[in-house]
């Protein structure tokens, strides 16, 4: 049995989340939380399968996977499971260039024994993932609890300025679930994206964003001008997507995310399809383009409900 990703809570102010999460131990490892979708490894007679937060086995992450991860960790350890993210450019759900990385990666951040999905500790993980060649997340070091605030405080305000998502804080040990925390960037960079579909993302989404900013803002006691920033760029983030949405639905463009994928084989472009089609994601694909060995295809994702819902705006229908 392949357990499920546990969920990661969220620290809204830092200093008490810490003292109250790790409030048994002396140290916390600070690792970086990297922007991209989870993926849980596995090998399946001899093949890698990689499986998606639904519990989907996903034909492209698994072709990805195939490519990128050493086969031997799978029979040296049968009982473990690889956790990682996929981030990059070449990625259908959540494609980032903020990584230096040319198409897809694999950053492992935890390894766990199946059945139980009881975790390594972070530093027999991380020497695992090295001696098999595995690309894995930053770690910025062990604190104590003392020094952590000050400290990731810092790491934030350098991750911010390269608009990284933030990072994820961890009992050395793995006994203590892990905590986030995250860069207002990110944070803006979501809203940025989701209100261009404004009526297809959840409300709760974009509301947990805007009040994080509010305890961030809060803890880190900012100047007057810190904070006018911090303001003009939540609202630019909110307001700027949808009048351009908007503006370009009046034109008579359908707003939809574009994606691309990066493919070896034209066998994976249509497993693929039909794995979205099944998602019940509506999806057009464009033809195929060659390079070098590989196939690169984009992809629109229609975000039917934003587009009904303005329509019906422009009609003059009420909210
Ligand atoms: P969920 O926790 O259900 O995925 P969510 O989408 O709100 O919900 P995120 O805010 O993205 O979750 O945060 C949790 C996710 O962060 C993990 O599921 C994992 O995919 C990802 N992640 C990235 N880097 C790390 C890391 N260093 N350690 C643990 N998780 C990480
Ligand atoms: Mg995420």
């Amino acid at each position: 049995m392949i357990k499920g990703f546990p969920k990661i809570k969220r620290a809204m102010l830092l200093e008490p989340a810490i003292n109250s999460q790790f409030s048994d131990i002396d140290t916390i490892c600070v690792e970086e939380k990297m922007n991209g979708f989870n993926v849980r490894a596995i090998a399946i007679d001899g093949k890698i399968a990689a499986i998606t937060r639904g519990g989907y086995v996903c034909p492209y992450s698994t072709e990805k996977a195939r490519d990128l991860l050493n086969i031997d960790f799978f029979n040296d350890h049968p009982d473990l499971v690889l956790h990682g993210e996929m981030v990059g450019p070449d990625n259908p759900y959540v494609p980032k260039n903020i990584y230096d990385i040319d198409s897809l990666d694999f950053s492992i951040f935890d390894i766990r024994h199946k059945g139980s999905g009881e975790p390594l500790p972070v530093n027999e993980r991380r020497k695992m993932a090295e001696e098999y060649g595995f690309t894995q997340v930053r770690l910025f070091g062990e604190f104590t609890k003392e020094e952590a605030t000050g400290k990731i405080h810092a790491i934030i305000k350098e991750l911010g300025k390269i608009e990284h998502e933030g990072v994820v804080i961890k009992d050395p040990n793995m006994n203590i679930p892990p905590i986030k925390y995250t860069c207002s960037q990110s944070n803006c960079a979501d809203l940025r994206h989701a209100f261009r579909f404004y009526n297809d993302v959840g409300r709760d989404y974009l509301f947990s964003r805007v009040v994080r900013e509010g305890f961030q803002a809060f803890e880190w006691g900012e100047s007057e001008e810190d904070l006018k920033k911090r303001c003009l760029q939540l609202g630019e983030s909110i307001l700027n997507p949808m009048i351009e949405a908007i503006t370009d639905m009046e034109k008579g463009e359908k707003v939809a995310e574009e994606v691309q994928i990066r493919v070896k084989s034209l066998d994976t472009l249509t497993e693929f399809k039909e794995y979205l089609r099944r998602q019940g994601i509506d999806a057009m694909f464009d033809e195929p383009e060659k390079i070098g060995h590989d196939f690169l295809i984009k992809i629109k994702k229609l975000n039917k409900s934003t587009n009904d819902k303005t329509l019906s705006m422009f009609k003059g229908e009420l909210w």
